[in-house]
């Protein structure tokens, strides 16, 4: 099976009525894009830069070291797209206490619901600025995507493209060389996946987060093992979130991709292609999993399927087509 699983990477990953699917992959570390590519992986869809600023005893990288990381994972990737997301610090990544110790921190009871990601981004401006000119500065050694993760409010969305506007002033006004990026939004937030019209008007794509969204759609701490139980990723509410974004996304012709844990489990494959999902990024250990279950879907028969399950209050009942090998089978 292993060797099976194996062989598959050099196979296209096309359904059987034809349509092409891009696999990505989800990296931590430079280091991680060579297991990327043994995977066969189309790009990274997803470098959790937070990595990066984690583990660490005091500092915090400054802006060379992240570009030297951001580059090698560019051209470890060998011409193919990497997308770098901002710093995701805070609620189950937190900072060593040193590094904390220098910066703008209060304890909070509900730290998923507190200063995270780009909320601490846009707290911490010049650390801010300092990342995007990093990321920038990669962007001259291959194709490099931005990606913006827990936005919720305009308001954020307005202050990340002028911390970006800045950064870019600061690399011409230093005659630093970088390429035109592509600037996408993580959608994990039910507010941003709520008002999606408002992303896709000022990204050029999008990125589900799903694990965020569920955790937050269902109210379930991610981290909580007393509560998993009901950590759902077949909840109505869920399925409809996501299905309504990579609609309004592909209405707009903009690109959108699933990045969460649900990417990567084979067990939603049909689901998310029956959705309209042609983007899946993944721990590069999934891919050739996922790409086997591609294999045998037609996505025209699966998107058939899809209304009768939308309308349905009880996952367990209606989504029983998509769920396991029956969808495979035709
Ligand atoms: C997510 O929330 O689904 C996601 C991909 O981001 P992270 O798991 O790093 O929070
Ligand atoms: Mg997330």
């Amino acid at each position: 099976e292993r060797e099976r699983l194996a062989r598959l990477r050099h196979t296209p990953s096309v359904t059987l009525d034809g349509e092409a699917v891009e696999l990505l992959a989800n990296i931590e570390l430079p280091q991680d894009a060579p297991a990327a590519l043994r995977a066969g992986a189309a790009g990274v869809g997803l470098f959790r830069s937070e990595f990066l600023f984690m583990n660490r005893d005091g500092e915090l990288p400054g802006e060379d070291e992240q570009f030297e990381a951001y580059r090698a994972a560019v051209q470890a990737m060998d011409g193919l797209p990497v997308t770098i997301r901002t710093v995701d610090i805070g609620a189950d990544k937190p900072l060593d206490r040193m590094s904390l110790s220098e910066l703008r921190h209060e304890h909070t009871l509900n730290p998923a619901l507190g200063l995270r990601a780009i909320r601490w981004s846009l707290s911490e401006p010049a650390m801010f600025r300092m990342q995007l000119r990093a990321i920038l500065r990669a962007s001259a050694y291959g194709k490099v995507r931005l990606l913006i993760p827990m936005l919720a409010h305009a308001s954020e969305i307005r202050q990340t493209f002028e911390a970006l506007a800045r950064a870019k002033q600061q690399l011409r006004d230093a005659g630093t060389p970088f390429a035109d990026v592509e600037v996408g939004a993580m959608i994990e937030v039910p507010a941003a996946a709520l008002t999606i019209p408002l992303f896709v008007r000022h990204f050029d794509f999008v990125s589900l987060g799903t694990n965020d969204l569920i955790q937050y759609t269902l109210a379930i701490d991610r981290a909580d093992e007393s509560v998993s139980y009901l950590y759902d990723p077949w909840h109505p509410a869920v399925l409809r979130l996501i299905h309504d974004t990579i609609r309004a996304a592909r209405q707009a012709g903009k690109g959108v991709s699933v990045c969460g844990e649900m990417a990567g489990d084979p067990s939603f494959t049909p689901l998310l292609l029956a959705m309209g999902l042609r983007s899946f990024s993944m721990h590069p250990s999934q891919i050739a999993a996922v790409k086997q279950r591609i294999l045998r879907s037609d996505t025209a028969k699966l998107a058939q399927m899809l209304d009768a399950a939308l309308a349905c209050d009880d996952p367990q009942e209606c989504y029983r087509p998509f769920m396991g090998e029956a969808a495979q089978l035709h």
